[in-house]
């Protein structure tokens, strides 16, 4: 990770909200969950790379999105080093919680239940990605 990316990152709540839209300040920094099969990505399989909304770190490549049936795009690798996962036992569950490793932006939960070869199911939000296309 560069620290020179970091350093035009917002840094209070109301710096983020004005960079953010209202959604993706709900997700991102609320940790907030889309409604499912609302968003733009859960269906989408064009190649490319899907980047954090917050700060347009890579996070997910598009040959480890996989259908999952639950609504929001689900991958089953993160790029390495750019995402970090914690502990979440809000809404009385333990669930593992996917965050933006350079803006520690929400962007949804990980799963023991997803295909090979890493047996995980990365649940994320579609506000909380921008998706670069291959072809540009
Ligand atoms: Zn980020």
């Amino acid at each position: 990770m560069s620290q020179d990316a970091n350093q035009d990152l917002p840094e209070t709540d109301e710096e983020w909200r004005e960079v953010l839209t209202d959604e993706e300040y709900r997700i991102l920094r609320e940790a907030g969950t889309e409604p499912k099969f609302s968003g733009e990505y859960v269906d989408q399989k064009a190649d490319g790379t899907y980047v954090c909304a917050g700060c347009g770190t890579a996070l997910f490549d598009s040959d480890t999105k996989f259908e999952s049936g639950s609504g929001w795009p689900s991958f089953y690798e993160a790029a390495k080093d750019n995402v970090e996962t914690r502990l979440d036992t809000s809404h009385g569950m333990r669930r593992t919680e996917v965050v933006c490793a350079t803006c520690e932006g929400h962007l949804g939960h990980v799963f023991e239940d997803g295909p090979d070869p890493t047996g995980k199911r990365y649940c994320i939000n579609s506000a909380a990605l921008d998706f670069e296309s291959e072809d540009e």
